[in-house]
């Protein structure tokens, strides 16, 4: 082991636990901890009082479990060393289920105030639903990088004990193409394989609100729509972002996630965006959403993009020189579902002209597929615009000037962006200004609620989405 691992370890840590986490709340409780050793599975934090080690062990112990579970593994030990007096403090938290007191760290979440839940409908039967999961999107078929590894991770946990484990819901989400649907089917097929008799459901959030309008939309039995869903061991909804402003299917999940939740079902979420940036979702729902764990898919780096490009070429049954693969690799920018596309595209295109799988084939082909549209609306070209129709400068842009015109062109430029382009509030932020989060979320509502009142902003914003959109 060496002498840095623990550092790397603990890094590992504060990325998920900064997913999991409010800006505030990791900035004042994680940020000031340093790993001090990692022995074997035991990791010492050093903390800067006993005040924090007690605030995190109140308030953090469950997303600690499940963080450490993940990235030490089972069995792992904490131990708080604190600061200020350099005392040690050793810390039961060794990996949940062992020891009784662990377990009631585990159980003491939010979760436990629905028990007895006013929405349970007696006499549930086991019933036939059929689990509508895509053979080949299974783990064997599912490459591993940094950029996906750590849903993998809790994909197999949760596959090999769905329900009765930390990551409880799952929430996957990121960008379109990086391989949500593919994750969350993954877990159902593993989890079927190993339990035959388990219940999984795949369910895509557009067909749950169809579904929900033609039963309980015109008969309002809310009832059978419920109980069917009530049988299910593990519940996988796919894009829940879909949910926005649907508030009947909203509440009919909420029922749902309360009963499966407290019977110890698992359920899988994906979205384009953290539980955090979902609009027009209810606060409950959201809260809920936040329970388990959520992991971020990201783009994949050039070491997976080319194990990518060599594992469907393998499943394909297709030889493609390795330079070529690498070429593809290093050009295609997009996301896992481009890089898809190109390969099928060059495998189609030699089958079909017979001819013979060249780096000049590759070369003229990604010339045509990969090109970016030139009018793509991007963070970057939105602060341009923006800049040159309010007359300021990039460097006031990305400044920290309070100044009216400046303070004013930034909150649109941020609008602009959340609006027109599909990237996260953290991104467009860091695009920005160096913004965080929540500045960007505050600019966004401000412009909004001045749309509706303010005549002269409205033809800003009219203005600049016309020269946007040309
Ligand atoms: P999303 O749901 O995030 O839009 P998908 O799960 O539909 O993305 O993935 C898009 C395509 O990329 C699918 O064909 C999927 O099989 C493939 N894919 C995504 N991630 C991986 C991966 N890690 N390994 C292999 N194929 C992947
Ligand atoms: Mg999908």
């Amino acid at each position: 082991m060496t002498k840095q691992d623990h550092i790397a370890v603990w890094d590992r840590c504060l990325s998920i636990i900064k997913d999991n986490t409010s800006e505030e709340g990791f900035k004042t409780w994680f940020a000031p901890i340093r790993a001090k050793s990692l022995v074997g599975k035991t990791l010492t934090l050093e903390v800067p009082s006993h005040y924090v080690r007690e605030h995190i062990d109140t308030h953090y112990s469950d997303l600690l479990l499940k963080v450490l579970t993940l990235v030490i593994g089972n069995g792992f030990r904490l131990i708080y060393s604190v600061r200020v007096v350099g005392d040690s403090y050793v810390r039961s938290l060794e990996n949940g289920r062992e020891t009784p007191e662990n377990r009631a760290v585990v159980l003491s979440g939010e979760a436990q105030r629905y028990n007895g839940s006013a929405y349970a409908i007696p006499g549930i039967q086991k019933v036939k639903i059929d689990p509508h999961l895509n053979p080949n999107y299974d783990f064997d078929n599912f490459v591993v990088g940094d950029c996906n590894r750590l849903g993998y991770s809790a994909g197999l946990s949760i596959a090999s004990d769905p329900g009765k484990n930390p990551f409880n819901p799952l929430f996957i989400y990121g960008g379109p193409g990086l391989g949500k649907t593919h994750l969350a089917q993954a877990i159902g097929i593993a989890t079927k394989d190993k339990f035959p008799d388990k219940i999984v459901r795949y369910i895509n959030a557009n067909t749950f609100v169809a579904q929900y309008m033609d039963t309980v939309g015109i008969n309002r039995q809310i009832t059978d729509f419920l109980r069917v869903y009530q049988a299910i061991d593990v519940l996988i909804i796919d894009d829940v972002h879909e949910f926005a402003e649907k508030s009947g299917s909203q509440k009919a999940l909420f029922q749902i996630f309360n009963y499966l939740h407290q019977s110890q079902k698992q359920l899988i979420l994906t979205s384009d965006k953290p539980p955090v940036e979902l609009a027009g979702l209810e606060q409950r729902l959201l809260s809920r959403f936040k329970w388990g764990l959520s992991v971020e898919l990201s783009m994949p780096d050039y070491a997976t993009k080319l194990a990518i490009l060599k594992s469907k070429c393998l499943r394909g049954g297709v030889e493609i020189p390795d330079e070529i693969l690498e070429y593809i690799a290093q050009n295609v920018k997009g996301n896992i579902r481009e890089l898809e596309g190109t390969i099928v595209t060059l495998i189609a295109q030699a089958t079909f002209t017979k001819k013979e799988m060249t780096m000049e084939l590759a070369h003229d082909l990604i010339e045509k597929i990969v090109q970016t549209p030139q009018n793509e609306i991007t963070v970057s070209k939105i602060s341009s615009v923006v800049c040159d129709y309010f007359k300021i400068s990039p460097e006031q842009m990305a400044s920290k000037s309070r100044k009216r015109e400046v303070a004013q062109a930034r909150q649109i430029a941020m609008y602009l962006s959340r609006t027109l382009t599909n990237t996260s509030l953290s991104y467009i932020g860091s695009q920005i200004g160096g913004r965080d989060h929540a500045t960007v979320l505050h600019s966004y509502n401000t412009v909004n609620d001045l749309l509706d009142t303010d005549r002269t902003f409205k033809k800003y914003i009219s203005d600049l989405k016309r020269i946007l959109c040309q």
